[in-house]
């Protein structure tokens, strides 16, 4: 075991302070890892203040977590130290159930053990997430990242990145389709990369009016303010598919009667109760659906950091030190962020040096 430095929660309201803890010395097939970059999740402040009723304490978030390779186990393939490497919202499955054989860890039947906010398989010790200066993973919950990427910026395409990319490629989003994103944050910022990369017409629909400008410099072709009833009715019925990222339970009547018929919105914000109430019609007439997503498997997550290579795609970033996490997360709720937060790890070397 080594000990670790990183920032934690001890309970639901008080801020992230050091804490100090412990990582498995690498195994046979683990990869040690020198976290350098850590984005900062809408997720991550969910758990932190128990806003899913599941918080485990005491719990060091962090699930957008980029490094450098510095040890290896005798068998591990695709990684050697040096390599850039990174690590998303999940370390580990049971591998054998149907999920896992289909590379989807995320739906383990069995249980995914989530980066931080977890047990590990054993069911004694908790997990620890990336607002750490180390993590150690088994080979098949690290992805490999593109060398050609500005490295800090590449951290949130781990789960805002994957996040909106499984669900566009799930209901093949394409050329010729309408694509709206709901929500410019970290994972609609994303989305909107994405679903443009793909070849999509994407509109951009927010609450926020100021965001148009960046909306468009992001891809988007249009934007649509979903506060302004008029322009929601000129798009009723007009869309292939919606993604929507809002974090909070909100109607979600207005968005359904933008679909055509047979179309889908995918919700990967609200893990709580839908309020208020879906209207049965509106789904019934047009034969619309209404479905969800979580992150994505490791071999997709694998293939959206290599079609980010290909096609230079990153977050739009803003970097902290971890000393203003806690500010950080104020400024989350606030919907004051351009568009993910991102700390640079060695402010935490720093601090103990
Ligand atoms: P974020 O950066 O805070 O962005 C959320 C955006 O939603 C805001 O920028 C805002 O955009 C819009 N919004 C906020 N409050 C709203 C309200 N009351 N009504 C309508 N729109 C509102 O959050 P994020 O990091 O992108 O995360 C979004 C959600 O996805 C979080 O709940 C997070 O926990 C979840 N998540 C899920 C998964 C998954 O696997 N399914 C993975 C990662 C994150 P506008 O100003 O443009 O309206
Ligand atoms: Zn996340
Ligand atoms: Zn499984």
């Amino acid at each position: 075991m080594t000990e670790v430095r990183g920032y934690a929660a001890r309970d639901a309201s008080s801020p992230l302070a050091p804490f100090t803890f412990e990582r498995r010395t690498p195994g046979p097939h683990d990869v040690e890892i020198e976290i350098l970059y850590c984005g900062i999740c809408h997720s991550d402040l969910h758990q932190a203040r128990n806003d899913w009723r599941n918080s485990l304490y005491p719990m060091v978030p962090g699930h957008e977590i980029v490094g450098r390779v510095v040890a290896t186990g005798a068998h591990v393939k695709k990684l050697k130290a040096g390599d850039l490497a990174a690590v998303g919202c999940m370390v580990d499955s049971c591998r054998q159930c149907s999920a896992c054989n289909d590379d989807l860890e995320q739906y383990c039947e069995h249980g995914t053990t989530w980066t931080y906010n977890c047990k590990d398989r054993s069911g004694k010790e908790l997990t620890f997430g990336g607002y750490s200066e180390k993590i150690v993973v088994e080979e098949r919950f690290v992805a490999k990242v593109p060398e050609n990427l500005d490295l800090k910026a590449v951290a949130p395409l781990l789960c805002a990145g994957i996040t909106t990319w499984s669900p566009l490629k799930h209901w093949n989003v394409g050329p010729g389709q309408k694509v709206g994103v709901i929500g410019l944050g970290g994972l609609g910022h994303m989305g909107i990369k994405f679903a443009k990369a793909l070849g999509a017409h994407v509109v951009m629909i927010t609450t926020s009016p100021g965001k148009a400008q960046d909306a468009k410099k992001l891809g988007a072709d249009e934007v649509l303010i979903s506060t302004d009833a008029a322009a929601m009715q000129a798009h009723a019925a007009s869309f292939d598919f919606l993604l929507n990222t809002v974090p909070v339970p909100h109607d979600l009547n207005p968005y359904i009667a933008l679909l055509k018929r047979d179309r889908a919105m995918v919700l990967v914000g609200v893990l709580t109760e839908l309020e208020p109430p879906v209207q049965g019609g509106g789904l019934i007439m047009g034969r619309k659906s209404v479905a969800g997503s979580a992150i994505g498997g490791m071999k997709e997550t694998q293939e959206m950091l290599d079609f980010c290579g290909e096609h230079n795609i990153v977050a739009d970033i803003e970097m902290v030190d971890i000393q203003t996490v806690n500010e950080a997360y104020e400024r989350l709720i606030k919907n004051d962020v351009k568009y993910r937060f991102v700390i640079d790890m060695d402010s935490l070397r720093k601090e103990a040096a």
